[in-house]
């Protein structure tokens, strides 16, 4: 709490009264906590791709000047390593831009009714070839029989289950099974996410959504990552009268679960 005193005088300046405001600024100091940890995760992140992609052009360039041939599988080699570092600035880029809206409160959604099946459905066969499984690991989709109307923002919801997928290949061996259900549960509509990976340690499940957290078995070294983008979820959900919540163990895997408000029935095209 932080309290501030002023004094209240009259015409010719005499003390008639005091004014006492007392304000409370946990939310403020949060605020600028994450501010803080913002920056300094940020500084920290970027240090390591521009390092890297810095030396591998020098590398490159300077040999061309000086007349080296490269050959075909070292340059493929380099290249990649530039492009997958330049990926992850573009992503870290993207994860501080929707931290920032949401902080200021301007992450706007456009809503629409839709049927989540179809949605999950599509999704599913694009993220099959965009997530490199290489047929390593196995995604599966179990939708829900009767179909699940709901009022959203399809792509703030694909942004989220598709971090969420990604994660849970990131945090399994190969060979891991990452299965994706739907249903209906009264009012609500769910979208179960599991995986068959590393799990989290149950002392910091209530952790998760937190700005920043990183579990303790997903060092940095192994998994890049900033730690914003459970709590990017978090707030898409939230944002749609939602929730998520995580159960798992530790060395078993872990499920997400994505609940939203479900409509009575499937609307046309309308817009609203
Ligand atoms: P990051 O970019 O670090 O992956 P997230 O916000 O997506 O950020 O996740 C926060 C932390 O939660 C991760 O660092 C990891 O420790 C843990 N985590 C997230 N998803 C999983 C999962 N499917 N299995 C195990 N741990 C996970």
């Amino acid at each position: 709490l932080r309290m501030s005193i002023g004094a209240i005088r009259d015409d010719r300046g005499h003390i008639v009264g005091v004014l006492g405001i007392i304000r409370d600024i946990t939310q403020e100091r949060e605020a600028q906590r994450l501010k803080d940890e913002l920056l300094t995760t940020t500084a920290h992140e970027l240090r390591t791709p521009i390092t890297t992609i810095r030396g591998l052009t020098q590398i490159l360039l300077r040999g061309i000047e000086q007349g080296n041939v490269f050959s075909q599988a070292e340059l493929t080699k380099r290249l990649q390593t530039i492009q997958r570092e330049t990926d992850r600035l573009a992503r870290l880029g993207a994860e501080l831009t929707d931290a920032t809206r949401l902080q200021t409160g301007s992450l706007s959604l456009h809503r629409r009714h839709e049927d989540l099946c179809t949605i999950l459905e599509e999704l599913v066969e694009i993220q099959r070839d965009a997530l490199d499984f290489h047929g390593l690991w196995s995604l599966e989709l179990r939708n829900s029989e009767v179909p699940l109307p709901v009022w959203i923002d399809r792509s703030r919801l694909e942004q989220a289950v598709n971090h969420l997928l990604e994660n849970a290949r990131k945090y399994s061996p190969e060979g891991g099974l990452i299965l994706i259900e739907t249903k209906r549960q009264g009012d609500a509509a769910q979208i179960a996410i599991s995986d068959t990976g590393i799990g989290i340690p149950e002392q910091e499940l209530s952790k998760m959504f937190t700005p920043f957290f990183r579990a303790s078995n997903a060092s940095s070294r192994h998994f890049s990552g900033v730690g914003l983008g459970l709590y990017l979820c978090q707030s898409i959900l939230q944002a749609h009268e939602g929730s998520i919540t995580v159960t798992s163990r530790e060395g078993k895997g872990s499920t997400f679960l994505l609940t939203l408000p479900c409509e009575v029935q499937l609307h046309g095209e309308s817009e609203t």
